[in-house]
């Protein structure tokens, strides 16, 4: 990488890659293998720490949000990270494109809890917010409650249930509410849901549904769709079992459906979205810094998408979310995932310095804030992550 091997820079040292796990009361699995509420149910969580470390002492950490799928982000994490030591720890770009092309096929997911590492190290050596550094736009995120999905077992087991959550929500200054259902994608019940949720709130909160690919035919997208329709959702996102991987058939749902579709969400990078744009498949462009080869990729897809005037929804929560959404003005909403009544986000326990992503963090305006600290202005619980630890493995020079 003859960008990151010239001139008396510093170098990354080390690299620290810690598995920790935690538990979580009244989650559990639902028929579609997703976490789902299941009162009574108790499921433990894997989840990793991530510290880069350089020679000349600079420091960056990161906790991925999204423990569910940290086994597959650790396994990547550990292919890459040996070729990232001795790199300039400033060159991001340079090492996006080099992990890029290392795990092309695997679309270098595990890449992106690198770099926002990276980014939190580059915020601490300047002393400022990442959001600053990016560009700053926003100080407040206006948010939406994003549901786990629905259970069988007491919590959000019903249509009234999910009603009587939206209007918790609202009270607490939510100007949001987005409904993941039951795992069954069962195309009636779905629809009964959203509807009934609509008529229960009026108009005192935007409404979005997120199928997540549960539905099982195009047939069942249609019909969900057409209650979105009559009950005017803002929004209805990766309606199908299609995996939300073909605009040939969203295309062809928006003939049917006049609900704007929110996808790519199951699409990772950035190339990958270009023909998403370009055929007209979706109104709203999905990214994740945890996914989309992190900060430095998340912020490359939310400018695609305003090159082609388009919106970009960061997807879920957590601090490198929020420093995305500061930076961009393409954007509405940050997702409040994934709450339920009397249920602790699954979010791994190891947020300091007043950082919260639970339910009741929400401001009375129904936004939240974006960390003011360095880097990622979040302190991570590190008596926490060293005793519940379980395995530390390190890449050194
Ligand atoms: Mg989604």
């Amino acid at each position: 990488m003859a960008s990151t091997t010239t001139g008396a820079g510093d170098r990354i040292d080390q690299v620290d890659l810690h598995e920790f796990k935690y538990s979580i009361d009244n989650i559990g699995t639902d028929a579609s293998g997703n976490r789902a509420v299941a009162r009574g149910s108790v499921t433990e969580f894997k989840a990793f720490a991530l510290v880069i470390t350089t020679r000349d002492g600079a420091r960056g950490e990161y906790v991925s949000v999204h423990s569910g799928k940290s086994g597959v982000l650790v396994s990547q994490v550990r292919g890459l990270a040996p070729l990232v030591v001795g790199a300039d720890p400033e060159a991001r770009e340079a090492i996006f494109n080099k992990l890029k092309r290392a795990h092309r096929h695997f679309m270098a997911v595990g890449h992106s809890a690198i770099d926002i590492a990276l980014w939190d190290m580059a915020g601490k050596s300047a002393k400022r917010p990442v959001w600053r550094l990016l560009g700053g736009y926003r100080d407040r995120l206006p948010t939406y409650a994003s549901t786990l999905n629905g259970g069988r077992q007491g919590i959000l087991d019903s249509k009234e249930a999910y009603a009587d959550y939206a209007r918790q929500c609202a009270e607490l200054g939510y100007k949001g509410f987005k409904i993941h259902g039951w795992g069954e994608g069962d195309r009636k019940e779905e629809a009964g849901n959203i509807l009934h949720v609509a008529k229960s709130l009026g108009t005192r909160m935007e409404l979005m549904y997120d199928a997540a690919s549960e539905l099982r035919t195009f047939a069942d997208a249609i019909y969900v769709g057409k209650a979105c329709d009559e009950a005017g959702y803002y929004w209805y996102e990766d309606p199908f079992m299609d995996a939300g991987w073909s605009p040939h058939a969203a295309r062809q749902l928006k003939t049917h459906v006049k609900t704007p579709l929110l996808l790519t969400e199951h699409v990772r990078g950035l190339e990958t979205k270009v023909p998403w744009l370009v055929a007209g498949a979706t109104d709203f462009v999905r990214t994740d810094p945890d996914y989309d080869m992190g900060i430095t990729g998340a912020m490359k897809t939310a400018h695609l998408a305003e090159a082609f005037g388009l919106d970009c929804e960061v997807h879920a929560a957590g601090p490198a979310q929020r420093h995305c959404m500061a930076a961009m003005r393409n954007t509405n909403w940050y997702e409040l995932s994934l709450v339920a009544p009397g249920v602790r986000n699954p979010v791994p326990p190891v947020f300091g310095s007043g950082y919260s992503d639970e339910l009741e963090a929400v401001g009375p305006d129904g936004c939240f804030p974006v960390p003011v600290g360095p880097g990622l202005g979040v302190e991570y619980d590190w008596d926490y992550i060293n005793k519940n630890r379980v395995s530390l493995q390190t890449f050194r020079r």
